[in-house]
């Protein structure tokens, strides 16, 4: 049995992290804020120095910035970084790590190892194929954008949209090959999203849609219909998994995702093991599911409630509004709180225009909002979503108002 340790010895503990991503770090940072004074060591595969990964799909790829390393003294926040290690294992009965420089022994451990990037079937040795996920795939990316190759890019997502932008800004020829009939298909309802498939003919790339790639040989993608497509390179962006191999057979609970399966405090099914950011999905009371977010602010946030509940005697419970943004197109396009189960969309703007945004409501109160160009209303829209205001329909209709101006 799994040795359970009080509050209190676990504030003077040792709390090993694992995954050096923006969660993991953000957890480090927060034992600390929170004034944690026992050990924190944070253990990441990857051997540089920690960094941010929103910009290696728009700045690093671009060249317009060397790298995005998080501006953090760990060794002024009393924090050990052990990268270029990868945990292989975990042994809760002995509360131990499995690596292949040795064990490493914990009293609390947080997972945070992110997500790895879907590869197409297939495609593993064929070169010149690229997937989007790490500094090294971006450093690996910079000269196919430098040397203008013709890109294939297999999936119209957040990533896909945004390794687009960057290389019609570079000069590539660029084609975007989804399999569903319009972009951002999983993530947006189709009224939505469908807007959004003219921002890629004017920003000169070529969307097809419906279609399905073969296979990748050297330099060509062949489509279903037969169709090849000249390609110096391919970026394969459709979808990514949570990095959990490693926990298999440690008794911690996954998902149908492979996700981590976390609790309203980020536990994980076995005791003084914590899960947060892209591993892992969590209940949420205000959206009546379980929800796993792989986007930046939640890896921000859930850090914050896993160091309270390490270190408090008070339960602390995740229970975020989500949000997120994406650069594409020329376009600020940003999202916060969750629309599934809105009964009502009301539309701010004209989506043809160059600033729009979409309220979704439920029994007349916000739920979420996109918006496209307006910062503001997506501000003004996430306050009134925490605070579950009731709002009029027709008034919020109205984009000449400030969205906050419409509550009923
Ligand atoms: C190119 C790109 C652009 C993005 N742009 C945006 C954006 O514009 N807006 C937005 O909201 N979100 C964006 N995101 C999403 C956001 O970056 C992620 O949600 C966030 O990085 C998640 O942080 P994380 O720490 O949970 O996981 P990760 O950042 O994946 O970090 C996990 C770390 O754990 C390490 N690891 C994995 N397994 C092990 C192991 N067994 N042992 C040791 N270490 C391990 C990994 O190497 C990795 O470094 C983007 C993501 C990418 C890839």
């Amino acid at each position: 049995m799994p040795k359970v340790i009080p509050v209190s010895e676990q504030q003077s503990g040792k709390v090993v992290i694992v995954g050096a991503g923006m969660a993991g770090v953000q957890t480090a940072v927060a034992l600390r804020e929170q004034g944690f004074g026992g050990t924190v060591t944070l253990i990441g595969a990857e051997s540089h120095q920690p960094y941010d990964r929103p910009p290696l799909s728009k700045a690093v790829l671009l060249g317009k910035a060397e790298g995005s390393a998080f501006d953090i003294d760990f060794e002024a926040l009393g924090v050990t970084l052990e990268l270029g290690r990868e945990v292989t294992g975990l042994r809760p009965g002995d509360r131990e790590l499995d690596t292949a420089q040795g064990p490493v022994p914990y009293d609390v451990l947080v997972v945070a190892t992110g997500a790895e990037p879907v590869r197409l079937p297939g495609t593993e040795a064929v070169p010149g194929v690229h997937l989007l996920r790490t500094l090294d795939d971006a450093e690996r990316l910079r000269p196919v954008l430098a040397e203008q190759h013709d890109v294939v890019v297999v999936g119209a997502g957040w990533i896909g949209a945004e390794f687009a932008t960057a290389a019609r800004e570079a000069g590539c020829r660029v084609t975007v090959v989804e399999a569903a009939e319009r972009p951002l298909a999983g993530a947006l309802p189709a009224e939505v999203a469908a807007p959004m498939a003219a921002w890629y003919a004017d920003a000169g790339a070529q969307l097809r849609t419906r279609a399905r790639v073969e296979r990748v040989e050297p330099g060509a993608v062949v489509l279903d219909d037969g169709t090849r497509l000249p390609a110096g390179a391919v970026v394969v962006g459709i979808g990514a998994r949570p990095a959990t191999r490693w926990l298999a057979g440690s008794g911690v609970e996954l998902g149908a995702h492979r996700e981590v399966v976390a609790d309203e405090r980020l536990r994980t099914s076995v005791p003084g093991v914590y899960a947060v950011g892209d591993c892992s999905s969590f209940p949420s009371a205000r959206y009546g599911q379980r929800l796993m977010v792989h986007h930046w602010d939640n890896a921000l946030q859930g850090p914050r409630t896993v160091a309270a509940n390490i270190i408090g005697e008070t339960p602390a419970v995740y229970d975020p509004v989500p949000y997120f943004w994406s650069e594409q197109f020329g376009r600020f396009v940003q999202y916060v709180g969750h629309h599934e189960s809105a009964d009502t969309a009301v539309w701010r703007g004209d989506p043809a225009g160059a600033a729009w945004s979409v309220c979704w409501l439920r029994d007349g109160a916000l739920v979420a909002v996109l918006a496209v160009g307006k910062p503001r209303d997506l501000a003004q829209g996430r306050k009134l979503i925490e605070a579950g205001t009731p709002l009029n329909a027709d008034q919020l209709a109205d984009p000449a108002r400030p969205l906050k101006s419409a509550v009923a």
